[in-house]
């Protein structure tokens, strides 16, 4: 039987535990899938019906055969009700620093992949810029129950959250505080592609507003001052619960595949990528590299391969998570050429559709202000930059007329992520600029 996948991560104590001072992590793939489909007849079948489609899409996109950079714009929506879950922009900054490392591979400690896997990490090659930060300020609480997740509050203004932007074209990215319960803290979850606009016909449920992803305050950046304490432990913050959650957002499921939160453990249980090797539970968040739950002959590896616990999709502690499979990769772009197609079609900036762009790079990045934009061919079919603050708000058009690098003064913007729009015969292609001084 196959299992099912939501991406509802739990931070829970077992009284076992407990009793040795030591907290478990679980997630609740089992349990709460089992609540959605309580409320949302259909739910479970949509959702596996659609990582089915996104699996099927790795033999479109052997990894290293599809260069092409995908570009997610994301909009955060900060709503808060205590000041300090209103986060300053340089946290989300450094968010969005941590996700545009980890997906392509371009994370420091990528060096830290034990050796025996060194060769089937990659590159996701996606990257994320801003295109909003929406702040609402709230009187309601979010909390997880017996009657469901807390989407109904947090998605939609009327209840006291913030409605989602456009999710077809956009990621959009929750930050709340997420109240402990008696399930345990939840760090964040999100829904997997499809589980939208290919609903079973008939289907009422999730709502298209409800697509994204939702993390807690406390897990966002490398520069939280918030610590997300439970049970008298603090838990290491890098900002990864990010990286985790739009995994699931691109049909990523746990390298374990689900068999053993609820139920008996058991290798048997996939997450359907043949180079994450099989575990029986999730890795417990001591970083165990040598740890080998499962010791059947893998056959993609044609050996018994040891659990993949720096993975991202595993539940490690955030300081020795650093790696996506190929396996991995090719799912998630399989779902960014089929059912998230949209969203990193070109987004609007008020102009027109923005692609990335691969063939121009620019340099020095991060910058204390000059950003200098070199163009090997001939300019002619360049016709302008134009540069967009991260709330995608004009600051400026440079017209390419000559030839050299062109030279673009940041200097009195202040500290952030600049999108630069660069137009190409009649096309725009995004590059980014990070401003820190
Ligand atoms: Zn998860």
């Amino acid at each position: 039987m196959t299992k099912i996948i939501l991406s509802i991560c739990i931070f829970a104590v077992s009284l076992g535990a407990m009793a040795q001072g030591q907290a478990r992590v679980l997630c609740g793939n089992e349990f709460l899938p089992n609540i959605m489909e309580q409320h949302f007849p259909g739910y479970k079948n949509a959702v596996n019906a659609s990582f089915e489609r996104a699996k099927a899409h790795r033999n479109l996109t052997a990894a290293g055969a599809d260069t092409t950079i995908y570009t997610i714009p994301v909009i955060f929506h900060i709503v808060w009700n205590a000041p300090a879950e209103n986060l300053d922009d340089s946290i989300i900054m450094s968010e969005l620093q941590v996700i545009n490392e980890d997906y392509r591979r371009h994370n420091a400690d990528s060096v830290n992949t034990i050796s025996y896997f060194d060769s089937v990490a990659g590159d996701a090659r996606i990257q994320f810029v801003i295109h909003d930060i929406r702040r609402v300020q709230t009187t309601a609480t979010f909390g997880i129950s017996l009657s469901g997740l807390p989407d109904s509050l947090i998605k939609q203004t009327a209840n006291g959250g913030d409605d989602a932007i456009d999710p077809d074209h956009f990621l959009n990215i929750w930050i709340v505080n997420i109240q402990s319960s008696f399930f345990g803290q939840l760090l964040g979850y999100s829904y997997p592609p499809d589980s939208l606009n290919n609903w079973p016909t008939g289907s009422i449920a999730p709502y298209k507003g409800w697509d994204g992803v939702v993390i807690d305050y406390r897990c966002i950046g490398r520069n939280n001052p918030n610590p997300l304490v439970f049970s008298g432990q603090t838990l290491v913050i890098k900002g990864r619960t990010g990286t985790h959650e739009i995994g699931h957002y691109l049909g990523l499921r746990h390298i374990w595949g689900d068999g053993s939160t609820f139920g008996p453990n058991d290798c048997l249980q996939s997450d359907g990528i043949d180079d994450t090797p099989f575990a029986n539970t999730q890795s417990n968040f001591d970083c165990a590299t040598t740890r080998n739950t499962c010791t059947q002959i893998e056959p993609y590896y044609g050996a018994d391969a040891p659990d993949m616990v720096q993975n991202y999709m595993d539940y490690s502690s955030e300081s020795c998570m650093n790696l996506f499979t190929k396996g991995q990769v090719a799912l998630m772009r399989g779902s960014l050429a089929d059912q998230r197609q949209q969203i990193v079609s070109g987004y609007s900036t008020g102009i027109a559709s923005v692609k990335a762009e691969t063939t121009v790079s620019i340099y020095p990045n991060p910058t204390t202000g000059v950003v200098y934009v070199p163009f090997a061919e001939s300019r002619n079919p360049y016709s302008s930059i134009e540069v967009y603050n991260m709330l995608g708000e004009t600051i400026g058009t440079m017209p390419i007329e000559t030839a050299g690098a062109v030279k673009l003064d940041l200097s009195n913007m202040p500290n952030g992520i600049y999108t630069l729009d660069i137009v190409k015969n009649g096309q725009h292609y995004a590059k980014r600029a990070v401003v820190s001084k």
